[in-house]
């Protein structure tokens, strides 16, 4: 195992997301969730110890199936989160999704900055910036997206490009912010492409971000879950967890399958 710089105290338990991204139907939701609860709630012999010994999950699901989501879940350890929120607080912004609105359906997480919102939906670092302000007033945990492209990769500006993302994040939030936020390493590159990040690639990564941190609070930075994301799947879960300073993942595509989701929750749980 890689020695990381920092200590990492118990508090750091393992968090694995899903992100469902715009999949899913009332049918198909329903059949992932009851598979999904049978296999990671069934206690120490039928499926992975999901309590306070084992990782964390959270499920970031589309609008629309919060609720049903949220009522599929009641009673679970699986947390709910969303793809996204908006920077405003309330009123007339057409098509937008407040913080208020993700509580009062018992959201915990709002995934802000994903690449897919970044490229394809105009999210620059200044707005990510302020959603993840307004998920912290609203009392949520952001998951920060941080990454950069493949072509930023090969002109050697992977670290430079990460940084100034989480500056802007830094910035605006300030260290108590970055605290009660989760953040969360996603190369372009390896988004859905099947193409994943070697471990050395990705600790190397987060121990910058976690460094990043460090410079500004020791503390708070040691404690600061810094996920994976970028084509995890079971396969290569457990050698990209059992890194020090890699904290669980975001997982998108292997989100929608649950033996395959619950093949990494495990491999969080193992390296816990
Ligand atoms: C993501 O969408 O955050 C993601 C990591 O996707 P995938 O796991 O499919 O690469």
């Amino acid at each position: 195992m890689q020695e990381s710089r920092y200590e990492a105290p118990k508090s750091r338990r393992k968090l694995v997301v899903g992100n469902w991204k715009m999949n899913g139907d009332r049918a198909a939701n329903g059949a992932l969730i009851d598979a999904l609860r049978a296999g990671l709630e069934a206690g120490p012999e039928g499926g992975p110890d999901t309590d306070a010994n084992g990782a964390a999950v959270a499920l970031c699901v589309p609008f629309p199936y919060l609720a049903q989501v949220a009522g599929a879940l009641d009673g679970s350890s699986i947390a709910l989160g969303s793809q996204d929120a908006s920077e405003y607080a309330n009123g007339a912004y057409t098509g937008e999704v407040s913080v208020a609105m993700l509580k009062d359906f018992g959201c915990a997480y709002a995934i802000v900055g994903h690449s897919e919102r970044r490229t394809l939906f105009g999210d620059t670092d200044e707005r990510v910036a302020l959603k993840a302000e307004r998920v912290i007033a609203g009392g949520l945990v952001p998951i920060v997206c941080v990454g950069e492209t493949g072509m930023e990769r090969e002109q050697g500006r992977a670290e430079e490009i990460v940084a100034a993302q989480l500056d802007a994040v830094f910035e605006r939030i300030g260290v108590a912010g970055m605290a009660a936020s989760v953040v969360a390493y996603e190369p372009v590159w390896a988004i859905g492409t099947g193409r994943t990040a070697s471990p050395e690639e990705a600790e190397a990564m987060h121990a910058m971000i976690r460094g990043h941190l460090a410079e500004r609070d020791a503390a708070a930075a040691s404690r600061l879950l810094v996920l994976y994301g970028g084509s995890v799947k079971a396969s290569n879960a457990a050698s990209l967890f059992g890194r020090d300073d890699i904290d669980g993942g975001l997982i998108g595509g292997a989100s929608l399958v649950a033996e395959d989701f619950m093949g990494i929750v495990r491999a969080a749980v193992g390296t816990s």
